[in-house]
């Protein structure tokens, strides 16, 4: 397959990387892209000739404008495959100017992160009509190791959405709890040894500790450097607030866990931490502060 890979950040440079070990790949990023990707010198030039244009960028306006930079430029029945997170809108949108432009679209946020990426281990949620996912199937098997259909178009970024929402949340009550336990003299591997094993357990205890020296290697034993940035997790919870609002969902608690990580990142020092890095925050609070 051609492909034409637009945005090599910290997750399209390697993505794009494994690709171009089995595919023909040309990239684009004004920034500058990995050696060994041959570059385009504009994002149109990347679309022009490729059977599936790949986009991996920052947010849905970006998107957005590279979308109506490209799709006019797209061969016939080409797939542009958008592998950002963003909101359901601009996925949808996305898939509409596609139709317009006689090419198919496909929203696939992914999850596994810079380590995912690099390894070629990511989860993917993808929202797309079947013949579509089959064909970027294989894509998906040398980038990642599971690939999830979940439905038509937008359907990838609700899952994603939904997924951090609930990562959020976790995260924020399983730092509280370590919080809690702290001050009422319980040691945290007991805590650990405990929660991991019950009905308290989850991916952020379990799998992702934030608690330093326990559990499996994670972003707290490394000063909680990210990992998973906290100003990225405010950018999901972000989104799925503003999803929530369109779609008139309560969600109190996707709510809470968002204003958190707004007050953590934009007031209290939490930007380029670790979103783990709440325990350390809750650790030093008393109620009143
Ligand atoms: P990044 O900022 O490292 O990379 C984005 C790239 O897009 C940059 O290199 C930037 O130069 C490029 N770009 C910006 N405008 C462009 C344009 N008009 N044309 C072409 N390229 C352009 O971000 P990232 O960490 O690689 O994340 C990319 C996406 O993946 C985001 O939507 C993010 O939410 C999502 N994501 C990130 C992670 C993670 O752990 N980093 C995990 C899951 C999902």
């Amino acid at each position: 397959m051609k492909i034409g890979f637009i945005g090599l950040g910290n997750m399209g440079a390697p993505m794009a990387t494994n690709l171009a070990k089995l595919h023909e790949v040309i990239g684009f990023d004004p920034v500058g892209i990995p050696d060994g990707i041959p570059a385009a010198h504009s994002a149109t030039m990347a679309a022009n000739d490729a059977d599936v244009v790949i986009t991996m960028l920052p947010n849905g306006e970006i998107l957005r404008n590279v979308t109506a930079e490209i799709h006019p430029a797209m061969k016939s029945g080409a797939i542009h495959l958008d592998c950002s997170t963003v909101d359901v809108d601009s996925a949808k949108d996305v898939a509409q100017s596609a139709r317009g432009h006689g090419i198919r679209a496909i929203d696939a946020p992914v999850s596994g992160g810079i380590g995912g990426a690099s390894a070629g281990t990511l989860t993917f949620m993808v929202g797309a009509d079947s013949d579509s996912f089959a064909t970027v199937s294989p894509l998906f098997d040398i980038m990642g190791q599971r690939a999830v259909h979940c439905g038509p178009s937008g359907s990838g970024q609700a899952a994603k959405i939904c997924n951090n929402m609930i990562l959020g949340v976790t995260m924020i009550a399983t730092c509280e709890a370590f919080a809690l336990a702290d001050k009422l003299g319980l040691d945290r591997k007991a805590m650990f040894d405990v929660v991991s094993t019950s009905s308290g357990s989850s991916w952020s205890m379990n799998s992702y500790c934030p608690a330093p020296g326990i559990g499996p290697q994670s972003p707290a034993d490394n000063n909680y450097k990210p990992g998973f940035a906290a100003e990225l997790m405010l950018k999901d919870l972000n989104l799925s607030q503003m999803a929530a609002t369109a779609a008139d969902a309560d969600t109190p608690m996707g709510k809470a866990a968002r204003d958190l990580y707004a007050k953590f990142v934009q007031d209290e020092d939490g930007r380029g931490k670790d979103f783990s890095a709440m325990l350390p925050r809750f650790a030093e609070r008393t109620r009143s502060t």
